[in-house]
């Protein structure tokens, strides 16, 4: 068994061998935090997390870089229109997003590196790359990176480059295909860059990087010239990786990437999601709505990532059953009545299986829609077995529950969930009262007045369950 992962730049599958067994350097392009990050962006983070973890569970030492993007043509627009800096407007969608991500179970990597941190290295890379006669400084203050100096421009995205004319420029940092042409890697600083705090001096005059040099630089200062995988969403193929790939081998003379992977666009309710339509959803959108971190996290991840997905509230809503499916089931377990004396049970064979199912589906391109239909099996198999024999022994109980838990481990799900559900004390005491008035009300025959009760309580999502040892509540997605 072993990972096997699409990469972009052959579009195949291919065997995943790091350059160091055993170790693997990953850099994912963040977010450009000029905005909120919307649910779309968090398909791609969570993705990003997927990969991180499935690489921990699978025994690799994993370095993990996110870059923040806090200044480009975006972030300068809006510091701008806001009358501010580009320090001062990023500083809280930065804190924003961190803090989406740790409620969306998002691990932390191990550097978020920022480009205006990193303005020194990059004037560095750019001196190496005229060096290298891959770039040249232009009349109008920017130094532009020539792509007829490098033969593979196009490899990523597959671009035939013979036709493209020679010294033509771009300046912005996006564009078509159809546009491929010199691009600035630093830019001269305009009035407006100066007023928002995004100029710096560099040899060519005061200036600012142009976007695609960030990643290249901090990817490369961050991993070393050669880095194991490189992720991001589907759009950025072209330019920005394309133009990574010249910069980074232009100036190092290694090869940047070993595998390249890229995460199909979200669609929200059938379209693409964007201001003007009306469906650009933040998560703190759907938390306020009174949706499940989890049930998100569930619904982002239900798919593989080279697949559709359209969000949908109503699939956003099966996938809070979904979690608590497995909530319940993790409870069932934790509560079970074991019986030493029981007879071995099918659980720990269930148990070895379900991990190497989940392995394996994981291991092939990370296909987290799979390993998900191997984890549901799963627990439709051993409900049916308990349902049958009623009890089993500690240590088959044991083997499901860390079965389920290690699977959890790459998922987030129940971790999540545990997350989320942690109520507080007073919480708690609250509801026993209700409980204890609800049972006085049903004694005197009050029904009127418990049923009230029930639903007040619904109201914040507590649910109740009588049973023969009392009543039992929980709270739900
Ligand atoms: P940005 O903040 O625009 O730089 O985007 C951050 C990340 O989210 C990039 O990797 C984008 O490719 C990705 N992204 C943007 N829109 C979507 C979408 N609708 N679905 C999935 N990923 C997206
Ligand atoms: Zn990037």
């Amino acid at each position: 068994m072993s990972l096997k992962v699409y990469n972009t730049a052959t579009r195949s599958l291919e065997d995943f061998v790091p350059l160091n067994e055993g170790a693997v350097g990953v850099y994912a392009c963040g977010p450009t935090i000029y905005n909120h990050a919307h649910i779309g962006n968090f398909r791609t983070f969570l993705f990003f997390d997927l990969v991180h973890r499935h690489l921990e569970w699978s025994g690799y030492e994993v370095r993990f870089v996110m870059n923040l993007t806090d200044v480009d043509d975006k972030v300068i627009e809006a510091a701008h229109a806001a009358g501010t800096t580009i320090d001062e407007h990023t500083a809280p969608f930065g804190d924003t997003f961190l803090a989406d991500c740790a409620t969306l179970g998002v691990r932390t990597v191990d550097s978020y590196p920022r480009a205006t941190r990193y303005i020194e290295p990059m004037v560095d890379f750019i001196t190496r790359l005229i060096e290298n006669g891959h770039a040249y400084p232009a009349d109008d203050g920017a130094v532009y990176f020539s792509i007829s100096s490098f033969p593979e421009y196009g490899k990523l995205k597959g671009i035939d480059t013979s036709t493209l004319i020679s010294g033509a420029r771009v300046e912005h940092d996006e564009y078509e295909k159809e546009d491929a042409r010199d691009f600035a890697l630093w830019k001269a600083a305009t009035e407006e860059d100066e007023a928002v705090g995004a100029a710096w001096d560099s040899p060519w005059g005061l200036g600012r990087p142009g976007w695609h040099l960030e990643c290249s630089v901090m990817s490369t200062t961050e991993l070393g010239d050669t880095l194991d995988l490189h992720l991001g969403g589907e759009d950025l193929v072209f330019p920005h990786h394309e133009n990574e790939i010249a910069q980074s081998e232009g100036a190092t003379g290694h090869p940047f990437v070993r595998y390249w992977m890229h995460v199909k666009h979200l669609f929200v309710e059938g379209r693409k999601m964007s201001k003007s339509l009306g469906n650009f959803i933040r998560v703190r959108d759907l938390l306020e709505e009174g949706y499940d971190p989890a049930a998100i996290r569930h619904l982002l991840v239900s798919s593989h990532y080279r697949g559709d997905l359209n969000f949908t509230r109503e699939g956003l809503k099966a996938s809070g059953a979904a979690v608590q499916r497995l909530l319940d089931f993790e409870a069932r377990l934790v509560d079970l009545q074991t019986d030493d004396v029981a007879e071995e049970s099918a659980l720990p064979d269930l148990a070895a299986t379900v991990v190497v199912g989940f392995r394996t589906a994981m291991d092939d391109d990370f296909n987290s829609a799979d390993a998900l239909g191997v984890v549901f099996g799963f627990v439709t198999r051993v409900n049916a077995e308990l349902d049958a024999r009623g009890t089993v022994s500690a240590a088959d109980r044991d083997a499901a529950l860390e079965a389920l838990r290690s699977m959890d481990q790459v998922l987030g799900l129940l971790e999540v969930a545990h997350t989320s559900r942690t109520v507080d004390d007073d919480l708690a005491t609250w509801v026993e009262q209700m409980i204890e008035e609800r049972a006085a009300a049903r004694a005197s025959k009050d029904f009127a007045r418990a049923d009230a009760i029930r639903d007040e309580l619904a109201e914040k999502n507590i649910v109740l369950e009588d049973g023969a040892g009392g009543t039992r509540w929980k709270v739900v997605g």
